[in-house]
């Protein structure tokens, strides 16, 4: 989860005061390393991914299940003793999560050349998964599933906890602080300085999912049981309370990262792959239960934008809380720090920017004045309207041109569905690269490694085929809202381009690299960095709405080719061997029958199994018994003793 330091971190109060320092030194930071590599670089591409996991304690004799604790600390400790020995062939690597249940597993290298590893990267993951099964206990589980359906319930962890409630971490009335990963100090302080800035804990209004026997208006009466007036205020008909930043950060998701050739190719990829975020996002939906219940999302990304949304009121509102008038004084930002991209940033897609950019003006007079071209100065001033959450006295003074701490401080807690990453200072290897980060994470290896291998895929596509998928951003963000809904994958509609082909005037920018000549003489250029395919006015004109089965399988009536009949060409246009091209093909078929509905998500594996269970009242409750069962199975599951179907047939 982004840049770790350890060390002793600052109090919110002296984090604030220094919020202005570690800007100014964190875009000094991106200037240096900007001039240093924005050249046309060689790098090979690699790519990897990351899984992140849930480890669980099952208590069979109540019929029980709990987060385990202890993968944050002990098992992480032991999973990490290689590489903090220094060993370097290994096969895996392992990074803390924020909460103390989770683990993230990468491969140990990146991998290279995608077709020659498509066959590894499957296997990968299983041996991830065997290394730390190899650490557990009898009644352990390590699992892929993105959230834990009773988390914040009483009892819910292992070893007991007792809620810290108003005076706790993150002040929450249900998500316990050791529940946060006490092994690094960055975690607890992250949950305390975001409640500090915002001003008190998360609030997040998740739709209860209405069963017949639901309660109808569904009123929760946990201030009762809790006696805590402030509980009172928060209380929303028909919707689950969460407040705390372990409900959206507790979850987990499967996110890729590749290196591009170059800064341009960076950009272009980010672009075309930010309108397939809501897409795979939908396609990959698995959180449909928290504290308790049955929700009526599919997804967790409202949840995690709530739950780190440091925002105060004014900002929220731009008026002033109290009297409730417009101010000046404050600057009204329309998102969380955690939510989807808000611009494109490839020279010729200005025009399809057509949200409200927030961007800190000084960051951004300084970064044009140093070269940076207009797009890229936005992109890089808009993540810097955000204040550093949590600052380590030891890494306060450094040196600009050799480290990048501040600027990572900055980048690395704007977590939205793309993040385009410039490579580290002094690290040759590593160039710029594009991670895309938008989707859950998937109940088998075969199904994560399908997701991961289309989106390497996607990338190649893109650039082979010339792919243009820009719609109005003002769409992908509508797209992301349609596509956390229950069983977006086949009843939701979504945004997409009809005519996929990237048009000339794009082609020649690229061709000429005068994205990265912009950059240099910006006043010359400018007239290049107009797309002449479109206006302000037709841009609109290219997108229709589609079903996911139509923008991935394609579609006679709409006349859409679809995404996977387009790999599959560029695919026939290599020369594949024989067996690689047979594994590529079984995870692309995975990708097809997710999109037409053949493969339920895990969102709807889930819900099956819950609807189904005779401890199921219909009243929107996952309670103990049912939740122990789910969990059981999908556990026999990833140990390959029972098939998906088996899983879904298993209902007691
Ligand atoms: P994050 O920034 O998301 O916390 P990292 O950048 O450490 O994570 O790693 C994310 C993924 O990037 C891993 O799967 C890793 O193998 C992969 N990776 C590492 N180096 C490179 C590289 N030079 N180019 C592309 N991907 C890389
Ligand atoms: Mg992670
Ligand atoms: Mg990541």
């Amino acid at each position: 989860m982004g840049l770790l330091t350890v060390g002793e971190p600052l109090s919110w109060t002296e984090t604030k005061a220094l919020a202005e320092f570690v800007r100014e030194h964190g875009i000094e930071q991106f200037l240096n390393i900007f001039h240093a590599r924005r050249h046309k670089g060689d790098d090979t591409l690699k790519w990897g991914d990351e899984v992140e996991y849930i480890v669980l304690e099952f208590d069979h004799q109540n019929r029980k299940v709990r987060l385990a604790l202890r993968a944050s600390t002990e098992l992480l400790t032991t999973l990490q003793k290689p590489e903090e020995a220094g060993e370097t062939d290994l096969s895996s690597l392992w990074r803390p999560e924020f909460a103390a249940y989770m683990i993230e597993g990468t491969p140990g290298v990146p991998y290279g050349n995608m077709f020659a590893f498509f066959k590894d990267i499957e296997e990968n993951m299983r041996l991830r998964r065997r290394e730390v099964m190899s650490l557990l206990r009898p009644n352990e589980a390590i699992l892929s599933i993105s959230s834990f359906p009773r988390s914040g319930t009483l009892d819910s962890c292992s070893p007991p906890t007792f809620v810290g409630t108003v005076d706790g971490t993150s002040k929450s009335l249900f998500f316990p602080d050791e529940a946060i990963n006490p092994g690094h100090p960055r975690f607890g302080t992250l949950s305390k300085h975001i409640c500090e800035r915002r001003g008190g804990p998360a609030n997040i209004q998740v739709p209860i999912f209405r069963d017949v026997n639901t309660a109808s208006p569904f009123v929760e009466d946990f201030f009762a049981q809790m006696n805590i007036d402030r509980a009172r205020r928060y209380r929303q008909a028909d919707h689950i309370f969460l407040d705390s930043m372990g409900f959206g950060m507790g979850c987990c998701c499967l996110q890729v990262t590749f290196g591009a050739s170059n800064v341009c190719e960076a950009r272009l990829l980010y672009d075309q792959l930010t309108p397939l975020t809501p897409i795979l996002m939908a396609m990959s939906a698995a959180s449909p239960a928290h504290r308790g219940y049955l929700t009526d999302r599919d997804c967790r990304w409202a949840i995690i934008a709530g739950s780190v949304d440091d925002r105060t009121e004014a900002e929220i509102t731009g008026t002033d809380p109290a009297t409730g008038e417009a101010i000046t004084t404050v600057r009204r930002i329309p998102k969380s720090r955690y939510d989807s991209v808000d611009l494109y940033i490839y020279p010729t897609n200005k025009i399809y920017n057509d949200i409200e950019i927030v961007r800190n003006e000084k960051a951004y007079s300084r970064l044009i004045e140093s070269g940076v071209d207009e797009l890229l100065a936005e992109h890089i001033s808009h993540l810097f309207i955000r204040d550093p959450l949590v600052l380590f006295k030891e890494k306060l003074d450094i040196d600009d041109k050799t480290e990048s701490d501040h600027f990572e401080n900055i980048q690395s807690t704007n977590w939205q569905s793309m993040r385009f990453k410039p490579p580290p200072p002094g690290a040759k290897e590593i160039g710029w690269r594009v991670e895309f980060r938008p989707m859950e994470v998937q109940l088998t290896d075969e199904e994560n490694a399908a997701f991961v291998v289309f989106i390497v895929l996607m990338t190649r596509l893109i650039l082979s085929f010339n792919l243009d998928m820009l719609i109005p951003i003002s769409r992908v963000e509508e797209n992301m809202k349609e596509g956390q809904k229950r069983n977006a994958v086949l009843d939701g509609l979504f945004w997409f381009r009809k005519d996929l082909s990237l048009p000339q005037c794009v082609l020649t920018h690229f061709a000429a690299n005068e994205c990265e000549a912009a950059a240099r003489i910006q006043e010359q250029v400018t007239p290049c960095l107009k797309r002449n395919d479109v206006t302000k006015e037709t841009m609109y004109t290219k997108s229709v709405k589609m079903s996911v089965d139509e923008i991935i399988n394609g579609s006679h009536k709409k006349k859409f080719p679809g995404l996977l009949p387009l790999l599959h060409a560029y695919l026939d246009s290599m020369k594949i061997e024989a067996l690689t091209r047979c594994s590529i093909n079984k995870y692309l078929q995975i990708i097809a029958n997710r999109a037409n509905g053949t493969n339920p998500t895990p969102a709807n594996v889930i819900r099956s199994f819950i609807y189904n269970h005779p401890d199921y009242k219909q009243d929107s409750i996952v309670n103990d018994s049912v939740n122990y069962d789910l969990m059981k199975q999908i556990w026999s599951l990833q140990k390959d003793e029972i098939t998906l179907k088996d899983l879904l047939d298993s209902c007691p």
